[in-house]
């Protein structure tokens, strides 16, 4: 195929995605240099079109960036009032105290917010500071240059035809050149992961871990609604399937965030963490609450769980990688936005102190030492032994001592040193036919809903005249291999019910991608036991449109 023929425009810094570290990062500049041109692409239709992380905010990042984000009208208005955490079992639960946590773990002083929210708002200062922010533009292409070095990405292709053609409305897009490209994609990034691999910037670090997070608002009852409640549990139905949890926040406007979280690294392949969640709501304690409630929205999305042991190389020549592209996810404490937000706060400044002393399209060192030497650092060493013990061990011991080494870090030192991780999740998971089927009850579309019908509740679109997004290193695997052995898990681990397996008398099976559905998650790029799933970016627009996640 001819190479296509592009546009180019010049930036100082290029970066790519407009969540919590991509708008941090381009606040910061302006901040430190009003002359520097940033951009800022995102997939979305809109800001925070992506954003699911609807959230306990720990308000330190934004504390560093702007101080005055009170006066600025951030969306931060929900005070955490009261915290639980809860053991369940099928029927009941068991309260667990706060008091052996160690103070990294209390929520005090931490808001309940829709981070979709911050992140529009954030966008709104970043303009206000001169950013150009282009939501609707993919960013599907790194571009180097002759040296190897990163010097840009495209951005804006649309109009191929499902064959990869240019189709009649094709649009070439644009390079976007910058003296220093940002990648804050987020988890399991697609270009993150070309330049991770390009640059082997994962040599010698532990292979990094991810959980799959679900998520519904609920409108419910006035009389049940608690604003600035904050619940977690663990425990039931994963039970010793895998590992896990929820969260319950009671945020504005009697509406209530209910997710639900399954680690990665479960073996079963039966295992379906949709319905585990749908399931988790029909518990005593939860069913009580959104009985009489109402779901207005769903999605889902990868959360990174491998910690400070797992954090790649972050930059290399031209490029650096910000917020959960490298992993800066707190597992205990479920919370990367301010890590994400100090992370670009942090490749700022030093792209800003590169670019005064005249250098282009080198390694940003100082940004990789402030993250794992600064308050990001300290933040995930105490706690980087948590999520190991809970793979290895399972959840009771975890639980023990899991706090004993949170508290012993707290203090400087670790009895444990630093746990492996050990496999990918994608290797974790087991054969089928070593394991047991698990019987899910249906949903009762009051409670719990069938997939399908929840993924219409994420107001996903996808332009249907376009090249399948989610790519397969060969056509041939999910039948030939992944059937037989693991009874193609994509079947449910993906939480928008975007793979198939059709099955009509007298033929084969056939594996059918329906990628419409695709709410932009990266579980199947992360989670397929042959690695054979490749999710790259669709045009720009497409994807879930999340109103206040
Ligand atoms: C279910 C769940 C619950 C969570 N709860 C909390 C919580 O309570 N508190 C907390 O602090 N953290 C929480 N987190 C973690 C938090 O979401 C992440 O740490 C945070 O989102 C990381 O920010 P980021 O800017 O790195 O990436 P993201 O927030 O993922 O933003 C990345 C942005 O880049 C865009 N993008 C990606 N690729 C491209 C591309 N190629 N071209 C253009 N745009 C692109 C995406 O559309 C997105 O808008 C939770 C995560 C999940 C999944």
């Amino acid at each position: 195929m001819a190479e296509t023929e592009r546009e180019a425009m010049e930036y100082d810094v290029v970066i790519v995605g407009a969540g919590p570290a991509g708008l941090s990062a381009a606040i910061r500049l302006k901040q430190l240099d009003a002359d520097l041109d940033v951009v800022v692409l995102e997939k979305g239709s809109e800001v925070g079109a992506h954003i699911l992380s609807g959230a306990v905010l720990d308000p330190c990042g934004l504390n560093a960036l702007i101080p005055d984000w009170k006066e600025k009208g951030a969306p931060l208005n929900t005070p955490v009032r009261e915290d639980n955490f809860y053991m369940l079992g099928q029927g009941g639960k068991l309260r667990v105290p706060g008091w052996p946590m160690p103070p990294l773990m209390s929520n005090h002083g931490n808001y309940i917010v829709s981070m979709g929210n911050v992140c529009r708002w954030m966008a709104e200062q970043a303009e206000e500071l001169g950013v150009e922010v282009f939501p609707g533009m993919a960013c599907s292409e790194m571009v180097y240059d002759e040296n190897g070095a990163v010097k840009g990405v495209v951005a804006g292709e649309f109009g191929r035809n499902p064959d990869g053609t240019p189709g009649a409305s094709y649009e070439p897009g644009m390079e976007l050149h910058g003296k220093y490209v940002f990648l804050s994609e987020g988890v399991r990034g697609s270009l993150s992961k070309e330049v991770i691999e390009k640059f082997d910037l994962s040599a010698g670090k532990e292979p990094q871990k991810f959980g799959l997070g679900m998520k519904e608002i609920w409108e419910v009852d006035p009389d049940k609604h608690n604003e600035g409640e904050v619940t977690h549990t663990m425990g039931w139905p994963l039970g010793s399937n895998a590992g896990g949890g929820s969260f319950i926040y009671h945020l504005e406007n009697n509406q209530v965030y209910v997710g639900f979280v399954v680690h990665l690294n479960y073996q079963n392949p039966h295992l379906y963490p949709y319905m585990e969640f749908q399931r988790f709501k029909h518990h005593p304690m939860v069913a009580e609450l959104l009985k009489g409630g109402k779901r207005v929205a769903y999605g889902a999305r990868a959360i990174t769980e491998g910690g400070y042991q797992s954090m790649p190389k972050m930059v290399a020549p031209g490029v650096a990688l910000l917020g959960c592209s490298v992993g800066m996810v707190n597992v205990p404490r479920i919370k990367g936005n301010h890590n994400a937000m100090l992370s670009g706060k942090a490749a700022a400044e030093a792209a800003h102190e590169a670019i005064k002393a005249g250098r282009a399209g080198d390694a940003l060192d100082a940004y990789e030492a402030d993250v794992r030497e600064g308050a990001i650092g300290k933040d995930l060493r105490k706690v980087r032994n948590v999520k190991p013990m809970w793979s290895k061990w399972g959840l009771l011991p975890s639980l023990a001592l899991g706090g004993l080494d949170m508290w012993t870090n707290t203090m400087g030192f670790s009895l444990f040193g630093t746990l492996k991780h050990g496999k990918t999740d994608a290797a974790a998971t087991g054969e089928a036919a070593k394991f047991k089927k698990i019987d899910y009850p249906k949903p009762d579309g009051k409670l719990s809903f069938d997939r399908l019908t929840n993924v219409s509740y994420s107001m996903t679109n996808h332009e249907e005249n376009q090249p399948c997004h989610l790519t397969l290193k060969d056509a041939s695997v999910p039948i030939a291999v992944n059937l037989p052995k693991y009874d193609e898990p994509a079947q449910r681990y993906c939480p928008a019910g975007v793979y198939e397996v059709v099955r009509e008398e007298g033929k084969e099976p056939k594996f059918v991608i329906n990628f419409q559905n695709c709410v932009h998650c990266k579980t199947c790029d992360i989670k397929d036991p042959t690695q054979n799933i490749h999710w790259v970016t669709p045009q720009g627009g497409d994807g879930p449109n999340y109103p206040n996640m």
